[in-house]
């Protein structure tokens, strides 16, 4: 077992019940102190961990790793040192703050290593390279597939031998909390008139999950599947924010565009692929079964419970979607074979999502799109008003957590609120 993985393990640090950051979690971030240059930092419970601090004290002294990887506003540096070097440093953390620790000095000294986690800004972690959004949840392919094509045949011939894909926006993935402003854009409301401009009426979130890729291949080489895992440092919340009716005019023949690229937002703390590891649920049957290439063995989906919450300008919740990343047709290892099949690079900092995790019964689809079912049945809110789609004030809130051996790790939320239109 991976050492900072252990249950039994307890720490000084008090950490509510349903927290997402025990001491069995340790994710990696980048913080900004007040009047401080921005950090790495991890979290425990209700705490920043300043890991500049905590390198500049010596507690990584033994492990070689300059204090200016530290010293960063994002993780890639960090990610670059290699799974065995950050397992390490997450292995450190956790031993810090083991309640038993007799090692790393007192309590007192500790507590110069956390900040309370309403005293600092939390910034976007990760310098995004490149990102792809792809399309593997069976339920919602065949959702869409269902509204927009064939209810007979919803999921297209290539569906279940590839997981489909699409090269998406790097430059606007923004890190929870951001304001998401409603795009304009060219849509065609009327099949039978021309297209009109104007704001986006039909704007849409997508429930999803990231990875980043932790290690890099050559341009011109593949990973092979068994090893594409080693490739991924970490995952965090996606919301891979889409406009439908703009995306329903111009996706024809070449795929979204200015439908998704107005923004997706992160949840900001990247939790170690390590960290899930008592998570891991055999994915659903592939049927027919998938070209070499892609034929995974053992557990490679994972049990991670999901949520979407709808919160008003007036503050009134409302839970849309309770979904699992678990239902996922095609899963991390067999997207990452599939991107490289072909010889493209995948670089440090790279991004791949899920896809909208749709689950099997209604109340756990991934879209309003889905939920509402194109519009025909809203969702009625306690307040007496109605949604089809979002409207400007609304915030979206994903959430999400697992647990195994008592142990709750999550990942935090990634939230947005919808504000008012660009300026045109
Ligand atoms: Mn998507």
């Amino acid at each position: 077992m991976i050492a900072a993985n252990n249950p039994a393990r307890k720490t000084w640090i008090e950490i509510p019940s349903d927290s997402d950051f025990p001491i069995q979690n340790i994710p990696f971030g980048v913080i900004q102190p007040v009047g401080q240059s921005p950090r790495l930092a991890s979290r425990i419970g209700d705490f920043a961990v300043d890991l500049l601090r905590v390198s500049e004290l010596g507690y990584f002294a033994d492990l070689e790793i300059p204090v200016a990887v530290f010293q960063q506003k994002e993780i890639n540096d960090f990610i670059a040192l290699g799974k065995t070097k950050t397992r390490e440093v997450r292995n450190r953390i956790a031993e810090v703050f083991d309640a038993d620790n007799k090692k790393w000095n007192s309590r007192e000294m500790q507590e110069h290593l956390l900040i309370p986690i309403e005293q600092v800004e939390v910034l976007m972690p990760v310098r995004v390279g490149d990102y792809t959004d792809f399309y593997s949840s069976i339920e919602h392919a065949t959702n869409v597939g269902k509204m927009f094509r064939d209810p007979e045949n919803a999921l297209l011939p290539n569906w279940r031998h590839m997981p489909v894909g699409y090269h998406g926006r790097a430059s606007s993935i923004v890190v929870s909390g951001t304001d998401i402003r409603r795009p304009y854009g060219q849509t065609r409301p009327n099949a039978d008139e021309p297209p009109v401009y104007g704001p986006c009426k039909l704007l849409d979130f997508e429930l999803e999950m990231g990875f980043v890729i932790g290690k890099e291949n050559t341009l011109g080489t593949s990973v092979p599947i068994q090893e594409a895992e080693d490739h991924i440092f970490g995952l965090c919340l996606f919301n891979d924010w889409s406009a439908r009716d703009i995306q329903k005019w111009e996706y024809v023949p070449l795929g979204p565009f200015l439908g998704k690229n107005f923004a997706s937002t992160i949840s900001p703390w990247i939790v170690t692929l390590d960290a899930l590891e008592a998570f891991r649920v055999n994915g659903p049957k592939q049927d027919p079964e998938v070209l070499p290439y892609l034929q995974t063995q053992g557990t490679k989906n994972f049990d991670i419970q999901l949520e979407v919450i709808l919160k008003t300008e007036s503050g009134l919740e409302h839970t849309l979607s309770n979904s699992n990343f678990k239902y996922m047709y095609w899963n991390m290892a067999q997207q990452i074979a599939h991107h490289s099949v072909n010889g493209c690079n995948l670089r440090i900092g790279d991004m791949g999502a899920s896809g909208t995790i749709s689950g099997p019964e209604v109340g756990s689809y991934g879209s309003m799109l889905e939920i509402c079912w194109q519009g025909t049945r809203p969702v009625e809110l306690a307040d007496g008003t109605e949604r089809k789609f979002l409207k400007n004030g609304d915030t979206l809130i994903l959430r999400g957590f697992g647990t195994a051996n008592g142990i709750r790790i999550g990942f935090g939320e990634a939230k947005g609120k919808i504000v008012d239109t660009i300026l045109a």
